[in-house]
């Protein structure tokens, strides 16, 4: 059987983890604080906080801005239950806006939403293509759309707009205007959960990258603190001599990274730029040539002047079949030994969100494209027979059931 996508679990990565057992360190310490150093210089911020999974991470944000009952938060219809889920977490209404053909948010239909209760926008990079930072960051900037913005928080007195928390889950090693994703919003956060591209088991970063007058540095102790549960003094800051006594400042989180899985991450990002992301290069490569010889497929777009993927999911369309036939398709491949999946059913069809009143018909492009769409494997070790083998299941799958009907 060929897999979806495991994860690279080798001696390297083993050893690091047992040297980090092994030094008696195992909660957030030297690891984390190197890893998230790492982080912020490869993806060009002056600092990054290590947690313990996107989610977490990210409605760190959202309680950081001041997001509550009341507000509204922008979200793409197409994505991950999480990018939505946290904004319900925090009691605030999810406004779900529809996607482009390169599965990221129609950015040309985000004014619309925008009301005098929008307090943020969470885009995501879907299969690791960046969406497009400019265009949304020109809206959120235009004086028509921050005079409705109504701050009701100290944070959102001193932004004084619509903050962007970009869910860069996919994209971590992404490429944005020649930079690696991660400077061109107010956050960006990724996750380093088990299937993603750079894993440490369960995890995520946050990159922060706010406007003046915001001092990065000073928001980055404020994170981190909440964090900790609002605690002024973290576990290795309480290992000084003599240094036991600590006050908690707010009712904060706990979900601080450890250092059992930064190690994992240490191992995983110095062979990011070097093997990682050239191997899913390559396996994009080889399935685009192959899949290029058929008129059924509509092949994902993974690079352009201005952006570049990082080779998360090859997200392919078929052409002209129906769901009950994308179904059947995916139950032969699988049938033939190879596994896929299906990135993704659209949030209105989550029996969650669909008892709050949302529905598919008023997002058709999420709806024609979940119809239709069948993610590939990628991972490591895919080697070109095996790639071969993929397209061939495919294929026979296809032919087989488009010919049935
Ligand atoms: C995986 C994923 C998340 C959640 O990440 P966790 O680290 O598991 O919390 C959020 N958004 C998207 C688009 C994802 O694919």
């Amino acid at each position: 059987m060929i897999p979806f996508s495991p994860p690279r679990i080798d001696d390297k990565i083993i050893n690091e983890v047992a040297d980090a057992l092994r030094s008696g360190w195992i909660t957030t310490g030297p690891k984390t604080k190197l890893f998230e150093k790492k982080i912020a210089n490869y993806c060009s911020v002056s600092n990054v906080l290590a947690v313990n999974s996107w989610t977490t991470g990210a409605e760190l944000l959202l309680y950081w801005f001041g997001i509550k009952e009341g507000d509204e938060v922008i979200v793409p219809v197409y994505t991950y239950c999480a990018t939505a889920n946290i904004v319900i977490h925090r009691g605030a209404k999810v406004i779900m806006v529809d996607m482009n053909s390169d599965f990221g948010i129609d950015v040309s239909k985000i004014e619309k939403f925008i009301t005098s209760k929008t307090k943020a926008i969470i885009p995501v990079d879907v299969g690791g293509l960046p969406i497009q930072f400019d265009e949304l960051k020109e809206i959120v900037n235009k004086p028509s759309v921050k005079a409705k913005f109504n701050p009701q928080s100290e944070n959102q007195e001193k932004l004084g707009r619509i903050m962007i928390l970009s869910d860069a889950a996919h994209s971590f090693g992404a490429t944005y205007n020649g930079l690696k994703v991660g400077s061109e919003v107010d956050f960006t956060v990724f996750s380093f959960h088990a299937v993603k591209n750079l894993t440490t088991a369960e995890g995520g970063a946050i990159c922060i990258n706010l406007p003046k007058p915001f001092d990065n540095a000073e928001i980055y102790k404020q994170l981190n603190t909440l964090s900790l549960h609002g605690q002024n003094k973290d576990a290795l800051a309480k290992t000084q001599k003599g240094s036991w006594e600590y006050d908690v400042i707010d009712a904060g989180f706990k979900c601080n990274m450890t250092d059992i899985l930064s190690s994992i991450g240490l191992v995983e990002f110095d062979r990011y730029e070097s093997e990682t992301l050239p191997f899913r290069k390559r396996i994009f490569k080889e399935y685009t040539e192959l899949l290029s010889n058929y008129t059924w497929a509509i092949i994902p777009h993974y690079v352009d002047q201005k952006r570049e993927s990082s080779y998360h999911l090859y997200l392919l369309r078929i052409k002209d079949i129906t769901l009950a036939q994308r179904n059947l398709i995916i139950q032969e491949i699988f049938n033939q030994d190879v596994s896929v999946n299906v990135h993704y059913k659209p949030l209105p069809l989550l029996s969650f969100y669909k008892e709050l009143g949302y529905k598919l018909d008023d997002y058709p492009m999420a709806e024609s494209t979940w119809e239709c769409e069948i993610s590939l494997p990628v991972y490591y070790s895919l080697s070109t027979e095996q790639i071969e083998e993929v397209v061939s299941a495919v294929v026979f799958a296809i032919e087989k059931i488009k010919n049935n009907v």
